[in-house]
């Protein structure tokens, strides 16, 4: 046993900290684990659960209108924040006692308090004033929202703040084109808040195929979201009659609530890591290696606060790969490939792999695209005008699925599948050899034909 007071010491009881903190436990390592806040992470209090009960709150009031035209008639149908708010915390709650659980049960002490580098195998506890000292150190402590410095920025809030809303807002602006902004665009629109989403940019979700950022833009458009693209804030003011935010185009608008979903930074920069010998990029993301092992040999890092790949699944998988190499002798690079994901527009988003224009400026003319677009068939009878679109790309002449993207009803569901035969590097011949279910959405994935502007296209 060693001098040290714990085997392993993990700052940040998020998704991550927790899955390699447990897992160390259950090895017998002497296990001590920090958190500030609520056990859980971003993604169980302030982020992916959350987040999705808001999202099936919102189903729920176009589930009312089309079921209308299945003949169900709903009189006077109403809304009451207050009650998916509070009943969306009872649940955080309750899923935050069980990572704090699950941490004990295990053997592992939980310091419900920040911890600060004083070297690399020492930490504070910031507010017992208590120094533990430990041989590893795994950093997990997440990535928190970032906002311009703009004249009134204190007027806005950030997607932290949503859940505790005292009130819906009527009237919401909403800036930012990436995820949380299109999620929360979806979801406040779904709840009857009148939206507007304000972007930098002429296409949402920067980084994302072409064809599916010109379908979220239309989805968001039949949700009765009010996009305004190019423009970016320069000040926000207080009035009597609600907020009023200038842009560099010299447009206002009033509005009762901005929210600021203008990206996520990670939060090193009052962890103390340079008192450690640990290496930060200029956003602050600890730089890691494929083993997660920052530039000081004993110190790791999992998560968002590596801004690799930021998903709660990743930060999971890297924390179970940090505790086979470092506590099973085998070493486990996590592989940051082909990872499906989803956006919780209203309907979803599901990607995974490549898009069509990444694949083409790699792969030129060895690629090939197959798409469709439809209307599901429980719109027809629900006159819902929501649309399903799905491309899938492959590459060289055998065909090898490298990316399909999907958006529409359960393509978050879909993608998962989808994902599995992507990992596999299966071929469009296996895709096609695969019979139809029949009636549904995903059918549609096996018997997809070939785009015709397929070889003239350059989707960027
Ligand atoms: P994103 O990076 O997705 O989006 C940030 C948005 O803010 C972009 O549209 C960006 O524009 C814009 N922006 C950045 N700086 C400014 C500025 N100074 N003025 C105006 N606009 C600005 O970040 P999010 O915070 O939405 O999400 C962070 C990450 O969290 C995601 O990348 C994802 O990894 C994860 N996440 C995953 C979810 C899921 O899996 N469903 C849900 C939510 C978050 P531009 O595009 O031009 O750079």
């Amino acid at each position: 046993m060693s001098d040290y007071d714990y085997d392993l010491f993990v700052i940040g009881a998020g998704s991550g900290g927790v899955r390699a903190g447990r897992l160390a436990a259950q090895l017998g390592k002497r296990v001590g684990v920090a958190e500030e806040s609520l056990p859980g992470g971003t993604c169980v209090v302030r982020g992916c659960v959350p987040k999705k009960f808001l999202v099936y709150g919102a189903d729920f009031g176009d589930a009312i209108r089309d079921a209308e035209g299945y003949g169900w008639s709903v009189d006077a149908a109403t809304f009451e924040w207050s009650v998916l708010r509070d009943s969306i915390q009872k649940e955080v709650n309750r899923l935050s006692g069980i990572y704090s659980t699950i941490l004990e049960k295990n053997g592992a002490d939980l310091f419900r308090e920040r911890a600060e580098f004083v070297d690399a195998h020492t930490l504070r506890l910031v507010e017992s004033g208590k120094t533990v000292t430990a041989e590893t150190i795994l950093i997990a402590v997440g990535g928190s929202p970032w906002a311009p410095d703009l004249k009134g920025i204190q007027h806005t809030i950030v997607s932290d703040d949503i859940f505790h809303l005292p009130e819906q807002p009527k009237r919401m602006l909403i800036i930012g084109g990436g995820y949380i902004a299109c999620e929360f665009a979806g979801v406040f629109a779904g709840l009857g808040t009148d939206v507007i989403q304000a972007y930098r940019g002429g296409r949402l979700l920067n980084g994302f195929d072409a064809e599916v950022r010109d379908e979220v833009g239309h989805l968001q458009l039949r949700n009765g979201i009010d996009l305004r693209f190019n423009i970016s804030p320069t000040e926000i003011r207080r009035t009597e009659g609600g907020l009023i935010v200038s842009f560099d185009d010299g447009s206002k608008i009033g509005t009762d609530c901005v929210l600021m979903a203008t990206g996520r930074r990670p939060k090193t920069d009052t962890l103390g890591v340079e008192a450690a010998g640990v290496k930060v990029d200029p956003n602050g993301a600890v730089q890691v290696d494929a083993y997660s092992r920052t530039s000081q040999p004993n110190i790791y890092a999992v998560g968002d606060v590596t801004n690799r790949v930021n998903l709660t699944p990743v930060a999971i998988r890297e924390g179970a790969a940090f505790v086979e190499t470092v506590f099973k002798d085998n070493p486990v690079a996590f592989d940051h490939d082909d990872i499906a994901s989803a956006v919780f527009t209203r309907p979803p988003v599901g990607v995974c792999g490549m898009s069509e224009g990444d694949a083409r400026r790699k792969y030129g003319d060895a690629v090939t695209v197959y798409t469709t677009q439809f209307r599901p068939m429980k719109n027809i009878l629900a006159g819902n005008e929501h649309r399903c679109f799905m491309k899938v790309v492959t590459k060289g002449e055998e065909e090898t699925v490298i990316g399909v993207h999907l958006v529409g009803d359960d393509s978050a569901e879909m993608i998962q599948m989808v994902g599995i035969a992507i990992k596999a590097k299966l071929t469009k011949a296996d895709f096609d050899a695969t019979c139809a279910v029949h009636p549904t959405i995903a059918e549609e994935i096996v018997t997809l034909k070939p785009r015709e502007i397929n070889k003239t296209t350059v989707v960027t």
